[in-house]
């Protein structure tokens, strides 16, 4: 049989902890969103606490007014973390106040400790089904942990649903059996949700970071296509595969026709816009193995693994075409662009990537002097 009282202690200890570490994190990184969950945490330690003492004293007001609203803050508290994440924190604090106050008013005056206890239950099933929606809207990378996070928080909005129900039917005397024992364990389901979440939410924010900073250091902000850093890392490992297996590859350079004018006619934002959509042209036309960068202004390189110089030359053509075939679309002025590509295929050897995009570059080079919009294969 679980302990109750060995459950709450340990939830108060672990959500103590987290939330101390959260908001020792807001100190450091002023993110608001560690200050709103951080306070979750230990709102639902005040609320535990005072809740528990029921057992101890008669002051209602306390034990079951006050624990009710710091039972219905701590959720509250944890929709204000996970919106400010995206900074859309205003009108959600004005909500979360709102919906405060207007718990206050009506526990209060009531003074019925049954209906408050089916006004908090009906109240934060209601947030833990808003919180649960709200995480849908957050951009997280990592989709897994949010959806974890997001488990929780339909679990506990279906067992607080489920109690309200419970509680609902037997004001009425519409149940013939006795609830106490359900609702034991569905305090406890609620105990042990809402930790488990606490300790979510660090995880998360914390995969998030490493990810942003993986991101930082590995990809282009304009484009999201990978850096002149991140390609020649990558590369290098395909290179080595490629000689230690006797396996063929084929490496791009690329770079766009006349990109000076696009600046000079449409403006510097209009060549940013270009840069992009020439982006997402290649990529469109790459396989999901082919890796592809910009390392420079305008200028793309891309690794073909496992390929030969037909199928590179077809490739090569293939992204050269889907670019010369459409107009590019800014503010409602039509732009052709073309790019030129110099290519290198690589069968056996020793040579580094250094060596393959030197040589794709003189095929670039060539491609640009035979007049622009082609794509010039090179051999070493
Ligand atoms: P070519 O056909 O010989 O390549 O002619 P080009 O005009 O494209 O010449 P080049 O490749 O040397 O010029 C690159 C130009 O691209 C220079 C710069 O004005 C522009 N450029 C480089 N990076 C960016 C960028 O991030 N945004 C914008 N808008 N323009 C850029
Ligand atoms: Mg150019
Ligand atoms: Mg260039």
């Amino acid at each position: 049989m679980v302990h109750l009282p060995t459950i709450i202690t340990v939830s108060i200890l672990l959500n103590v902890l987290i939330g101390g570490f959260l908001l020792s994190l807001y100190i450091l990184r002023q993110q608001s969103s560690y200050l709103y969950w951080g306070s979750s945490c230990l709102i639902f330690v005040v609320a535990q606490i005072t809740a528990s003492l029921r057992i101890f004293i008669d002051f209602p007001l306390l034990t079951h007014y006050l624990a009710d609203l710091f039972i219905i803050a701590a959720p509250l508290a944890a929709i204000l973390g996970v919106h400010a994440y995206n900074n859309t924190d205003k009108a959600t604090l004005s909500y979360c106040i709102g919906v405060l106050i207007t718990s206050v008013f009506v526990l209060i005056p009531l003074y019925n400790i049954q209906i408050n206890q089916i006004f908090t239950t009906f109240i934060i099933a209601c947030c833990f089904s808003y919180a649960a929606y709200a995480l849908r809207k957050l951009q997280l990378n990592r989709i897994k942990h949010a959806l974890l996070l997001q488990v929780c928080f339909v679990l506990h909005a279906i067992l607080m649903f489920l109690q309200f129900v419970l509680l609902m039917l037997n004001s009425l005397s519409w149940l013939a059996i006795d609830i106490s024992q359900i609702l034991a364990v569905i305090l406890i389901s609620h105990i042990i949700i809402t930790t488990c979440t606490a300790m979510i939410w660090p995880l998360l924010m914390f995969l998030e970071s490493e990810q942003a900073l993986t991101d930082l250091a590995n990809l282009d902000p304009l484009t999201g296509l990978l850096n002149r850093r991140a390609f020649l890392n990558i590369s290098a490992k395909h290179l080595e595969q490629a000689n230690n297996h006797k396996k063929e590859l084929c490496a791009l350079m690329i770079d766009i026709d006349y990109f000076k004018k696009v600046n000079d006619e449409f403006g510097h934002d209009a060549g940013d816009e270009a840069i992009k959509w020439v982006a997402n042209k290649i990529q469109s036309q790459l396989r999901e193995q082919d890796i592809v960068a910009r390392i420079g202004g305008e200028e793309f390189a891309i690794l073909l693994p496992c390929t030969s110089k037909e199928n590179g030359r077809t490739l090569s053509e293939r992204v050269r075409l889907a670019i010369n075939s459409e107009q590019f679309i800014y503010q409602q002025q039509a732009i052709s662009l073309s790019i030129s590509i110099g290519i290198i295929n690589h069968t056996l050897g020793s040579r580094n990537i250094n060596d393959l995009l030197a040589q794709a570059d003189k095929g670039l080079y060539k491609a640009k002097n035979n007049g622009r919009n082609q794509v010039v294969v090179m051999a070493f």
